[in-house]
């Protein structure tokens, strides 16, 4: 019979501590050396038996080397983002004292949509939405640590993601344009309109909403995908014309794809004159707003009604942590009028909920991750880590164009580059199976995008720690990567 968990040791929970934070430095140290690959691919089975899953859950965690064992085999099975070869997705690489406000969450979980849930999670949300909201010029308090409403200065709150952040403003933006469709349902006549690239969560969430993914209509792109300014208005025309409304028009600030922004001035300026509201997605762009020598990417940021920030993204905030941005608080707070008698009634409080205007119910204190990124090593350490990460994607790009067997796409706005391995004679499917060899071998981390019909690789450069070396040896890695398919199955077009 197995030993029961009652008659065993109590684990020591200081002990534990001291050797997940030992394991945890150690794989720090050792991913940011760059020494091994970036991840390792075994198969699901063999990772669930070699992490013992099924006796731990019978049994319990039965000493501390079993958790020791656990940790080192669950680190060894994961992707290495501090790895600086690691040039893969989107995703931020946590600072290192990311790691305090997460043991924090663990011991108190205070949810913050209630503010007497989590004072001071809420009160460290609430200071960096105003810190945010005074990036883009929609702070209208007297200082960062003025919390009042005012229905007509910016207002804005956290969430978990960029996809639910986008279905939120779309919900805030019918409630504006039709405010009986909360209870009455969707009006037949509403459309949204924006580039093609916009993020798949827009149409996932016409769809959620019941307005259907059919009502996005695309306003006509140039070969870099950037919607054409001159054809907004013909849209427009052809969509009064059928007898719609627009509910909302968008632009990528940056697109997810090639890490483009839209020309937000102009479409701006459309939706000021014809009474449209203007959102921009800037889910990773919006970092842009914190380089002098980028923030023009955004001119015209102040005509948008909302935005969307993901700060796990390039805030170095662990996921997920995306902020909702309005420019007048009447946009949030006549946004999902719910009842719930037990949460919403009047009190006296001496904060702000969030729980009125966020989709979730509980919600985790996400101020407290962006707040720590932030309070690291200061503002001005981050506003120079995006500068970097910006100006080291131009930098690679020009390798990519000096290389004679890779074609660049086009030279970046952002930290996100395209190009193509020798597309005089591989295929678009061959350098998606190109992508996943590289995957395959580990030693690098590299994503792929399709461009009006094109596969790219795309790479993401958000690591601080890498260096050109770094990148020359990614796309040395390629090079590799296709001599083990050519030595393999691999066709080449001629
Ligand atoms: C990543 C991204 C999203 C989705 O954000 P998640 O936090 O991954 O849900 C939305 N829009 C754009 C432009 C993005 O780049």
């Amino acid at each position: 019979m197995t030993k029961s968990r009652h008659n065993k040791i109590p684990l020591q929970v200081n002990e534990v501590l001291e050797d997940s934070a030992e394991l945890l430095l150690n794989f720090l140290e050792y991913s940011k050396s760059g020494a091994s690959p970036v991840l390792q691919n075994e198969h699901i089975g063999d990772i669930a038996n070699q992490l013992n899953v099924q006796h731990h859950l019978i049994n319990g965690f039965q000493s501390k080397e079993e958790i020791k064992k656990f940790i080192k085999t669950y680190l060894d099975y994961s992707t290495q983002i501090h790895n600086p070869h690691y040039v893969g997705h989107q995703v931020s690489i946590p600072h290192e004292l990311s790691i305090v406000p997460e043991l924090i969450h663990g011991v108190l979980n205070n949810p913050t949509t209630l503010y007497e849930m989590g004072q001071s999670g809420a009160t460290l949300e609430h200071f960096v939405i105003n810190w945010m909201l005074s990036k883009l010029g929609w702070f209208k308090g007297e200082h960062l640590l003025d919390f009042r409403n005012r229905e007509n200065g910016g207002s804005g709150f956290l969430t978990h993601g960029g996809s639910l952040a986008n279905l939120t403003v779309l919900c805030a933006a019918r409630a504006s344009i039709s405010p009986d469709a909360w209870t009455k349902g969707n009006p037949k006549d509403l459309v949204v309109m924006g580039p093609k690239s916009v993020h798949y969560s827009i149409s996932r969430a016409l769809s959620i909403m019941g307005l259907g993914s059919n009502a996005y209509v695309s306003i006509p792109t140039d070969k870099y995908e950037i919607i054409k300014a001159d054809q907004i208005q013909s849209t427009y025309d052809a969509i009064i014309k059928s007898g719609k409304r627009v509910m909302l028009m968008i632009a990528n600030g940056c697109a997810t794809s090639t890490g483009y922004f839209d020309p937000i001035e102009e479409m701006g300026e459309f939706c000021s004159k014809n009474d449209i509201w203007f959102h921009v997605d800037g889910a990773h762009g919006a970092v842009a707003l914190l380089s002098k020598k980028y923030k023009h990417f955004l001119t015209g940021i102040e005509l948008a009604d909302s935005m969307i920030w993901d700060a796990h993204k390039m805030m170095r905030t662990s996921t997920l942590c995306t902020a909702i941005l309005f420019k007048k608080y009447k946009h949030q707070s006549q946004n999902l009028k719910q009842k719930g008698g037990y949460l919403f009634h009047e009190k006296k409080s001496f904060g702000k909920d969030t729980l009125p205007y966020t989709i979730e119910c509980t919600k985790a204190p996400l101020g407290t991750k962006i707040y720590w990124a932030l309070a690291a090593e200061g503002e001005k350490a981050m506003e120079s880590y995006v500068e970097s990460c910006f100006d080291k994607a131009r930098e690679f790009y020009l390798l990519i164009e000096k290389s004679e067997d890779f074609e660049g796409f086009s030279p970046p706005e952002t930290n996100i580059i395209c190009y193509r391995y020798r597309p005089d004679i591989i295929s678009n499917q061959q350098q998606l199976e190109l992508r996943n060899k590289v995957i395959e071998l580990g030693q690098t981390y590299i994503t792929s995008t399709e461009i009006l019909g094109t596969r790219y690789l795309r790479n993401t450069i958000c690591n601080p720690l890498t260096k050109t070396e770094n990148f020359l040896f990614t796309l040395q890695k390629i090079r590799e990567a296709y001599s083990t398919l050519v030595g393999n199955h691999f066709v080449s077009k001629q």
